[in-house]
């Protein structure tokens, strides 16, 4: 073949040329082929025969077509006769991938660019050919990696958007309290829960806000010190009171990538429920303790207590009997009055205990009646002579308006009591005067002994349950009589005290409403 060239070479320096070209057309790494206008291969390097996988010589006088998978072949004819008509250099399949078809028949990517030149007047396409099957490769596994990220990121992206949707709808529903994110500066980054519903604001409206300005500042005082050693790498939990209600507040820091707290997490849960619960447990808990130890104390009192007037019930009983019958009238009558009297403090132990255990478990309530004071007293005052001592007498004096309304039951103890304390701790031949006065919508009743007195030190301990003075631990008494009596007082919206000295004498005074309303 003979190449059309303007040139100035010599013809030996041209044969050199020539041989320098086919030289080179062989050593080419690409593959080249050059075709005439009959698409026939004139042409061929050993590089193209190689990835074709033919010999040279075969391939010589071939249509090039033959290279072209079956699909593509008939196209591939037009286009070849469209470049002879305007032939021009460029890419060949401009934007698609082109494949050849080797001789074992499996096909391969290549890349292909066209040049063109003329010989004689006839038109010569050549082709450079490149196996590009390793670059197709490299980018289809490029493709399908970013694929695999791009579905990952979608995958991921949804899966962050859910479990931000639950988050929400979790802090949203926290019960009792509500879910914050605080910056430095104790701005809301994020807040939600059903606390807020209940002080009628939303999360949007807070975040941006100060925290610490929602604050009462007696609230500010101990939260700001107790989250700032959070931002300090803290977990902190502790309790406050606002307004009667109690709030847990539970804190932790959050970490940034780069370990520096920027923000914290407090959870504050509303426990005034948990709290009234909790107090009104250990309310009744204390006092089920309060009247189980009042049992127990009673039962120990109650045994050393019933002793002596049992005893003394027995002797009387089993010395009457000896008398009976031998007229001795005045020795019977004086057993028989022993007999009484035990009784009597037996009932009033056994009555003291009732009463002050409806007392503790609440079980008694005032019921207030009109009744004649000074007739009351004084009926009072005649059943009491029964209990004196040799010698001892009980006097009474009334003043005032007759007529009161109050808990005839609840006045009778009070006075009884008052009385029988006065004979008890007084010595024989004494006087025990009782006055009653009822002036300004008051009732006044003073009950005065020459006894034994209250030791100063004891005086103020006389009405608790079960107190006895030091002085009297001789004398029969169970500590619950006062007690009983302020209870009742209380109940009838009175009051009671009392003055005293040591072996001179005392006075307990008490006032209750003239007319009491419930
Ligand atoms: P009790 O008389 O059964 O012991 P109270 O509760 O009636 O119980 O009285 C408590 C204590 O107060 C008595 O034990 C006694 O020490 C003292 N006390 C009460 N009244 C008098 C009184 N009039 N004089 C002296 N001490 C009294």
């Amino acid at each position: 073949m003979e190449m059309k060239r303007e040139s100035q070479t010599t013809p030996s320096s041209e044969l050199q040329m020539q041989s320098v070209c086919l030289a080179l057309f062989e050593a080419a790494a690409e593959g080249l082929v050059v075709i005439n206008s009959k698409g026939l291969i004139v042409l061929v390097n050993q590089r193209m025969a190689e990835l074709l996988g033919y010999a040279s010589h075969e391939l010589i006088g071939e249509t090039i077509e033959k290279f072209v998978p079956k699909r593509y072949e008939h196209a591939h004819h037009q286009h070849r006769d469209q470049y002879f008509e305007a032939p021009s250099r460029r890419s060949m399949g401009y934007g698609r991938d082109l494949t050849a078809l080797r001789s074992d028949g499996s096909e391969f990517a290549v890349e292909v660019s066209l040049n063109h030149f003329e010989v004689e007047g006839e038109t010569f396409v050549m082709a450079l050919i490149s196996d590009i099957t390793q670059r197709k490769n490299a980018e289809r596994e490029l493709e399908s990696l970013n694929q695999e990220l791009e579905r990952r990121v979608a995958e991921r992206t949804s899966q962050i958007a859910e479990s931000q949707r639950l988050y929400a709808i979790i802090a949203r529903n926290f019960p009792n309290g509500s879910i914050m994110v605080f910056d430095r500066a104790f701005n809301y980054i994020f807040t939600e829960g059903r606390e807020l519903y209940r002080m009628g604001v939303t999360g949007e409206e807070l975040v941006g806000t100060n925290y610490l300005d929602r604050l009462t500042p007696k609230a500010r005082e101990i939260i700001q010190p107790r989250l700032l050693e959070v931002f300090g790498g803290q977990n902190v939990n502790f309790d406050i009171e606002v307004d009667d209600r109690h709030y847990e507040l539970n804190a932790v820091p959050l970490q940034d990538t780069d370990g520096k707290i920027s923000q914290i997490l407090v959870v504050e849960t509303n426990v005034t429920q948990q709290k009234r619960v909790e107090h009104n447990m250990v309310k009744a808990l204390e006092k089920e303790r309060q009247l189980n130890e009042l049992k127990s104390r009673f039962v120990s009192m109650a045994s050393h207590e019933f002793r002596t007037p049992l005893s003394t019930i027995l002797t009387s009983l089993s010395l009457a009997n000896r008398y009976h019958g031998l007229g001795n009238e005045e020795n019977l009558q004086k057993h028989y009055g022993r007999i009484r009297s035990s009784v009597h403090i037996l009932t009033a132990i056994l009555n003291d205990f009732l009463s002050l255990d409806k007392l503790e478990s609440g079980m008694i309530g005032s019921n207030p009646e009109l009744l004649n004071l000074k007739v009351l007293i004084d009926d009072l005052v005649d059943e009491q002579q029964d209990m004196c001592k040799q010698g001892q007498s009980i006097t009474f004096a009334f003043e005032g308006e007759e007529m009161v309304t109050t808990d005839q039951n609840m006045l009778r103890n009070i006075v009884v009591n008052l009385i029988s304390n006065a004979i008890k701790y007084s010595n024989e031949n004494s006087r025990v005067e009782v006055t009653a006065t009822v002036k300004d919508n008051r009732a006044l009743v003073q009950v005065r002994d020459h006894g034994i007195g209250i030791p100063e030190a004891d005086q103020r301990h006389i009405f608790e349950r079960f107190f006895r003075a030091n002085n009297s631990t001789n004398i029969q008494g169970t500590g619950l009589g006062l007690n009983i009596v302020k209870k009742y007082l209380n109940l009838l919206g009175g009051d009671i005290w009392f003055e005293s000295t040591p072996m001179v004498g005392t006075v307990f005074s008490f006032v209750i409403p003239q007319n009491l309303v419930v």
